[in-house]
């Protein structure tokens, strides 16, 4: 008589949009049984947009999340279908040069809307709610995560999503011998909003700046600072973040009484940019109640697993936004242990070589970006060459 195998118990903590693609992912094949951890009341991102490069939209398409995806995502209009992003001079908006993602060019979502999409999507087994992991133990072949309610899972592998702070980190690092580390303020930080798109085609047709800015992602340069600007929700709605670098100190440090994102004052803001062109300033005029956001990263880490936990996502290697599109690298660990964790043959030897398989081969890669200069670092023009 042949006896049914148990499923192997997958246990994902935080819900952001990789974890819950992750979820989807892994729910989808019948001999894992998922369980997804979020602290909040419910799934929430915040209402602005993320841009992706190519590798990572091929990533999404892989996680069987395509359609979903294209059925959100913005791309530049035609003819300047492969261009990520036009980069031009702060002070004029004279055009300097282009990157281009030959057959993507720049694809983009509202945060909330995809979060939304792919949630919907998600078994409604899947999702518990209220749950802030604590703590974790691992002995033997058991792990368990306890919550602050008290309550306690145990699973087979566990796999940390918690962001930056993440609460599962130190466990990772303690275990493998390796010194717990702190989350960095980068001395960046940026203002961010979202634009009706009508509102600034009147306000440029107005004042007779070229509407094309509107419609292809731009990067406006200046010294210590640059602005991006690219559609989501069909256009109609622009995504803005600028960027402010203060270079005074090289040991910068964000106060630990003060909030990483906050509202900001329109003047403030606008003071930041005083000697830009009209096209910057007009953008930046539009955006009324603007939020502040204190960008920090983490130094590269020694290793993201340890036995049966794995850490993902800004948990494993957060870095600043434009360092090859963070979220964007969030979605290898789904397609990676996806296909892994899909492989029958390994689960029966050892679930946890699937683990161990990710950290050797996605660790390499996101170290070698985070080992970039701090101009890297802190500069996206910089960036992009890295990819
Ligand atoms: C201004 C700005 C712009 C950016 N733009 C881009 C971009 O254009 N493209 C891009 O690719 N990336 C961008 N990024 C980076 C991107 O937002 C992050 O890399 C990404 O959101 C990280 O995803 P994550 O799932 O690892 O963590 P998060 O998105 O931080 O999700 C963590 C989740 O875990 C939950 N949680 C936390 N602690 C616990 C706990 N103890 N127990 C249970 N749940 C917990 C949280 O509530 C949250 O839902 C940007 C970042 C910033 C700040």
């Amino acid at each position: 008589m042949s006896m049914k195998k148990p499923a192997l118990r997958i246990g994902i903590v935080g819900g952001g949009i990789a974890s819950v693609a992750l979820a989807l992912d892994l729910s989808r094949r019948s001999q894992l049984e998922v369980k997804l951890f979020e602290s909040a009341p419910a799934f929430g991102e915040v209402g602005a947009g993320v841009s992706f490069g190519a590798n990572a939209v091929r990533a999404i398409a892989g996680l069987g999340i395509g359609e979903p995806y294209l059925q959100t995502a913005d791309r530049t209009p035609a003819p300047w279908d492969d261009v990520w992003f036009e980069w031009r001079r702060g002070v004029d908006a004279g055009y300097l040069s282009a990157s281009f993602a030959p057959g993507v060019g720049q694809s983009s979502v509202h945060r909330a809307d995809f979060l939304n999409t792919l949630a919907s999507r998600l078994p409604n087994n899947v999702p518990v709610f209220n749950k802030r992991a604590q703590q974790v133990e691992q002995t033997g072949s058991a792990t368990s995560v306890t919550f602050s309610d008290g309550s306690v899972y145990e699973c087979d592998l566990l796999i940390a999503a918690d962001g930056i702070k993440s609460s599962i980190r130190p466990h990772v690092l303690n275990s493998i011998g390796a010194e717990v580390v702190a989350p960095r303020f980068s001395a960046t930080c940026a203002y961010r909003g979202l634009i009706d798109s009508q509102l600034l085609r009147d306000a440029n047709r107005a004042q007779g700046v070229d509407e094309h800015l509107i419609d292809v992602p731009q990067m406006y340069l200046g010294l210590d600072a640059h602005i991006l600007t690219f559609p989501v929700k069909q256009g109609r709605i622009i995504n803005v973040v600028a960027f402010v670098s203060d270079r005074s100190t090289a040991t910068p440090v964000w106060p630990s009484d003060k909030p990483w994102v906050n509202s900001a004052d329109q003047k403030v803001m606008l003071k930041a940019f005083a000697d830009w062109g009209d096209a910057p300033r007009i953008l930046l005029e539009c955006i009324a109640s603007p939020t502040y956001w204190a960008l920090h990263d983490l130094a590269e880490l020694p290793g993201y697993v340890h036995g049966r936990v794995a850490l993902i996502g800004d948990a494993a290697h957060a870095m600043l936004s434009h360092q090859g599109q963070v979220q964007g690298r969030a979605w290898r660990m789904p397609g990676c242990s996806g296909n892994l964790l899909g492989d029958s043959q390994m689960l029966d030897t050892d679930p946890a070589a699937v683990l161990k398989v990710y950290d050797e081969a996605r660790r390499p890669r996101a170290c070698r970006l985070q080992r970039a200069p701090p101009g890297r670092r802190e500069n996206s023009m910089k960036c992009v060459t890295l990819w």
